[in-house]
């Protein structure tokens, strides 16, 4: 088994054509084996469609929500089917301030997740506890229930199209980066989690990535452990330090 090394930058609400279209510039000429790693970014809406045009090849581009319904009096939503329609690929979904900030439950983003699959659309699908979860050691139960609302809504062959990625509300925007161990640590319990509740062929070829804080300078202990297959970057994915994420794999 072995898993394809997978990095992921979500820019957020940042950045504005120009500076965007500058750093999309500086990863096409940078000089990394996009072979050894997948690689996706995540701009806002607004701008996904000129950078797919611009990112080259072995560089994807994601968005960081979808609608789950193909169509339809939505105001202000996009809806899978479109993403589709312009040649996307892949989503984010259930991303900590979209669950927090938007009030997206643990079933809504599952549904959310499973209409993507239908529709073509491979998931980068973010879980993680709260700081005062984790001080109340609750870390497990929360990423095994978010875990558990998505194995209930897609099948087995479904998984193949998901990236699960663990990220600790608390580390996320924080510069308080989750320690190799502390990381690989929960990584296990998702992978034990998806074996039982999944089976063990999907626990071992569904990529499980970490996020919160990574950067140039972190992100090659943290994807050396063995449960930790690559990294959804915030901050640092917006500068040429995620070149050095995505070398994490070399
Ligand atoms: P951060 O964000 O790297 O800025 O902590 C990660 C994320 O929210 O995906």
């Amino acid at each position: 088994m072995t898993r394809k090394l997978f990095v992921g930058g979500n820019f957020k609400m940042n950045g504005d054509l120009a500076t965007l279209t500058k750093l999309v510039h500086q990863f096409n000429e940078a000089d990394v084996d996009v072979e050894s790693a997948e690689v996706v970014i995540a701009p806002p809406a607004l701008y996904l469609l000129p950078l797919k045009e611009l990112a080259r090849k072995g560089i994807s581009v994601a968005a960081q929500n979808a609608h789950q319904l193909p169509a339809g009096a939505y105001t202000g939503e996009i809806s899978l089917q479109q993403l589709k329609d312009i040649g996307l690929n892949w989503v984010i979904l259930g991303h900590s301030e979209r669950r927090t900030i938007f009030h997206e439950s643990d079933e809504l983003v599952a549904e959310k997740t499973a209409a993507a699959i239908k529709t073509g659309v491979s998931v980068i699908f973010c879980i993680g506890e709260t700081l005062e979860e984790r001080e109340g050691n609750k870390t497990e139960e929360v990423v095994t229930r978010q875990t558990d609302a998505l194995a209930k809504v897609i099948s087995e062959e479904d998984w193949k199209h998901i990236v699960v990625a663990y990220e600790p509300v608390w580390a996320i925007g924080t510069g308080k980066v989750a320690t190799p161990q502390q990381a690989q640590d929960t990584h296990k319990v998702i992978r034990d989690f998806i074996a039982k509740r999944v089976s063990q062929k999907v626990a071992d070829d569904t990529r499980i990535i970490y996020g919160g804080s990574v950067s140039g300078k972190n992100s090659k202990e943290l994807c050396f452990q063995p449960d930790i297959d690559g990294a959804l970057v915030g901050g640092a994915s917006l500068t040429p330090q995620f070149i050095d994420v995505i070398r994490s794999a070399e």
